[in-house]
């Protein structure tokens, strides 16, 4: 048997990861015409120009996942994936307002995805947890409702605000956040990916982040590095996906190595395995390729997006455990 690899993935949005094999069953079951193969159209193409761009790209698994049958087997399968990668613990996030076409409650859909994850779960040893996000620019009813959701649901561990950045500020999610807190829950917002570092001060200062999505931009505000590191606000960095969109010019200069020297709690994912078309093995090779990385740093990566899992305190002990034995 293959030793376990040791891979914690905190940033993955479920219907970016929606095997296109899958994506065509599921739109034959439903009657829904897909205008190309959904390898095609799940998959962000070469030359995307912009996060909006890449965002588009979901649509085709949003157009399926509007029953719990469909969201059901998305989830268990994104757990397959997880298994198949080395991934020992996984965060899978998606946003329940975009799943009601077909008349679904918020309370159904994050129902439907959370058994899917159990189901998983329970198949293959891998650990999971859930996050709901909301779009950045739904108003404010809709942020009250996820985190109403949210709280009513033991499954569902974390919130996060995803979505376009330019133009659509994050100040007015404030309130809906400090009651997702009072809740119990996590906190983990998008920001500094396609706009600029300030918004990170917004997601930390008014928000309450306690990590961010993304976050590359913090590279250029040299007192927002410190805060990261003094406070360990772990950035959730998905180098390929931060290429594809334009966040970064390309994977050579991506900042990853000055935010970690910088000391900046860091972690790998890769945000949407089938938009961007990676696993998190495909992310080492490239990292190891273009910055030398070797199985101590990728160690290190991972042990600090372990320290930042949204992990419940009675399940951290085996997580860990097994970590310590796996092997990179
Ligand atoms: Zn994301």
């Amino acid at each position: 048997m293959t030793p376990r690899r040791k891979a914690v993935e905190l940033h993955c949005h479920l219907d970016g990861c929606v095997l296109p094999d899958t994506i065509e069953a599921l739109a034959r079951e439903q009657g829904v015409e897909l205008p190309r193969p959904a390898a095609e159209l799940a998959t962000v193409r070469p030359g995307c120009s912009s996060l909006i761009e890449y965002i588009s790209a979901i649509d085709v698994a949003l157009a399926v996942l509007q029953t719990p049958e469909a969201l059901f087997r998305a989830a268990t399968e994104l757990v397959d994936q997880w298994a198949a990668d080395g991934v020992l613990h996984g965060e899978a996030r998606f946003a329940p307002e975009l799943h009601l076409r077909r008349g679904l409650t918020m309370a159904e859909v994050v129902a439907a995805v959370a058994d899917g994850l159990r189901d998983g779960a329970a198949r293959t040893g891998v650990d999971t947890s859930l996050i709901l996000s909301w779009m950045r620019p739904s108003p404010p009813a809709v942020s009250w409702r996820v985190v109403e959701t949210a709280a009513a649901n033991p499954d569902v561990i974390g919130v996060d605000i995803a979505g376009p950045e330019v133009g659509v500020p994050l100040v007015p999610h404030a309130d809906a956040m400090r009651a997702a807190r009072d809740a119990g829950l996590r906190v983990t917002v998008h920001a500094g990916e396609a706009d600029t570092a300030r918004e990170m001060w917004e997601a930390i200062d008014e928000l309450g982040a306690e990590r961010i999505g993304h976050g590359v931009k913090a590279v250029h505000d040299p007192v927002l590095m410190w805060r990261l590191a003094a406070d360990t606000i772990t950035l959730e960095l998905c180098p390929t996906s931060n290429v594809q969109t334009t966040a970064v010019a390309s994977l050579a200069e991506h900042p990853i190595e000055t935010l970690r020297h910088a000391g900046v709690p860091i972690s790998l994912s890769t945000d949407c395995r089938t938009t961007s078309g990676v696993t998190i093995e495909d992310e080492y090779r490239s990292l190891q390729a273009a910055f030398g990385w070797d199985a101590s740093v990728w160690n290190e990566t991972q042990g600090s997006a372990l320290r930042a899992a949204f992990l419940p305190a009675e399940r951290r002990p085996a997580v860990e455990e097994r970590f310590a034995t796996s092997v990179r």
